[in-house]
């Protein structure tokens, strides 16, 4: 029976649903052994480093995963970066197909005067700073201040702004990193603003992320009723299903509104960054508004306006994604997840996307020509593969049953291969 080889590079959610798909497509006229390369020790992408720590149930993905490595076609060759010591060019050569799965981590920026004061960060940064991801350990998280500011009306705002705000204390059984309870547990700030440039009727939160937020024990959230009324006026009689259902959330936050509580998260809309004030640090933001200039004091401000794409030798980019079409980029490369699309959608979206494209592979693939795999390729490389992920996983999640947390991430690569490794 015909065997194709394919070569995944990124072990995020995206990556491991592509692995799905091609198991799916296997009858008698194909097989697949699929080899997952992963530039980290470790696998699961953003749903190690990017959910909410305080959202275990979306991480329960990683079953899945974990189940999709469990096929005997399935290799992973985590801690191997792809673009530097071996090639895209080398790894099209050895497979039948190659797909991208390298997904977008850098953070857009504002364009706008005083963004790079320190104090302001991008939720790029922040998010696998709480998340333990060994290359953001030492990003700098000023928590010195009363008031933070953190721009954009998404998901990942919505995160972020509830991660500042929340009593630190919720987080301990959870798997945020330890620096990061540290810090949150000495922070000053107690005052968090949300801020989005246009009206509520066009924010990007969803609403399961929005009822969540009265369920806080110790946070005020805080929307002005007038803003939701006004919006809901504008999106007239017919709104779209998600706008409506987006609207009846925060209306019922707006009137159902605490204020006992020491810490608040507040909702600004129609507020347009326009400048970050400070000299040696921030000290504010001036937003433009409908009634004209307005500034909010803040030391923090955590910018979450979207991601773009890392560019990888070899791998056509522009606007911050990689070169495609419906998925194909070039004679047998694919790519998939937001290295394809962009930075959209949840988790779950990956799943119908990854298949789509592999539907379109399959229509290229007639017959094997593999010459070899990645272990041809490998020189001095240190190779974290399932058994080892495997080792890494349980130690962790050994660390973190005595303290009550679903696990303890290790925050040093060296500490990641020693515990995969011996
Ligand atoms: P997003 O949903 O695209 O939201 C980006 C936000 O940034 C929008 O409100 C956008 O406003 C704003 N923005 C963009 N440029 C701006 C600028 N120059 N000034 C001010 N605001 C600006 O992106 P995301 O929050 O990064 O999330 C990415 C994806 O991951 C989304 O699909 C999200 O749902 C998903 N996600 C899901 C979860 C979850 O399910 N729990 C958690 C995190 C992320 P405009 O609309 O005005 O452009």
């Amino acid at each position: 029976m015909p065997l194709f080889k394919v070569a995944i590079v990124g072990a995020g959610p995206a990556g491991y649903f592509a692995a799905q798909a091609l198991h799916n497509q296997q009858n008698e006229d194909r097989t697949f052994a699929i080899d997952m390369i992963e530039r980290l020790p470790t696998p699961w992408g953003l749903v190690r480093s990017g959910v909410a720590p305080d959202h275990p149930k979306i991480k329960t993905v990683s079953k899945v995963f974990e189940k999709i490595a469990a096929d005997p076609n399935f290799r992973l060759f985590a801690n191997i970066e792809i673009g530097s010591e071996i090639s895209v060019a080398q790894l099209k050569e050895k497979y039948d197909a190659v797909v991208i799965a390298t997904g977008s981590h850098l953070g857009k920026s504002l364009g706008i005067p005083g963004e790079e004061l320190p104090g302001s960060l991008s939720a790029a940064d922040f998010v696998p700073w709480y998340n333990s991801h060994p290359d953001y350990v030492d990003v700098k998280v000023p928590l010195d201040c009363d008031t933070a500011v953190v721009i954009g009306a998404g998901n990942v705002a919505m995160d972020v702004a509830r991660m500042l705000a929340l009593e630190p204390s919720e987080l301990d059984p959870t798997d945020t990193a330890d620096h990061a309870i540290d810090a949150f547990k000495a922070s000053a700030v107690r005052d968090v603003y949300i801020s989005a440039r246009r009206g509520p009727e066009h924010a990007a939160f969803t609403s399961p992320e929005l009822r969540e937020l009265p369920k806080l024990e110790h946070t005020n959230v805080v929307i002005n009723k007038a803003d939701i009324d006004a919006a809901i006026v504008r999106a007239g009689a017919e709104p779209e299903k998600e706008v409506k259902s987006n609207l009846d959330a925060m209306l019922l936050i707006a009137e159902s509104q605490k204020s006992e509580h020491e810490r608040t998260m507040r909702f600004l809309f129609q507020h347009t960054p326009k400048q970050i004030l400070g000299t040696d640090r921030v000290e504010g933001v001036v937003y433009s508004t409908p009634s004209g200039d307005v500034t909010i004091k803040c030391g923090l401000v955590i910018t979450a306006i979207g991601y773009q794409a890392a560019g990888i030798d070899g791998v056509p980019f522009e606007n911050g994604k990689v070169v495609n079409i419906d998925g194909r980029v070039n004679e047998n490369l694919y790519v998939v997840g937001w290295a394809k699309r962009g930075p959209s959608g949840v988790i779950g979206t990956n799943k119908s996307d990854a298949a789509a494209v592999v539907e379109l592979m399959i229509s290229d693939l007639k017959t094997p020509k593999a010459a070899g795999d990645i272990s041809q390729l490998l020189t001095h490389q240190v190779v974290v593969d399932q058994s080892a992920w495997q080792k890494i996983n349980e130690a962790e999640v050994a660390a973190g049953e005595p303290k009550g947390k679903p696990r303890v991430k290790s925050v040093k690569r060296d500490e990641l291969l020693k515990l995969g490794l011996s």
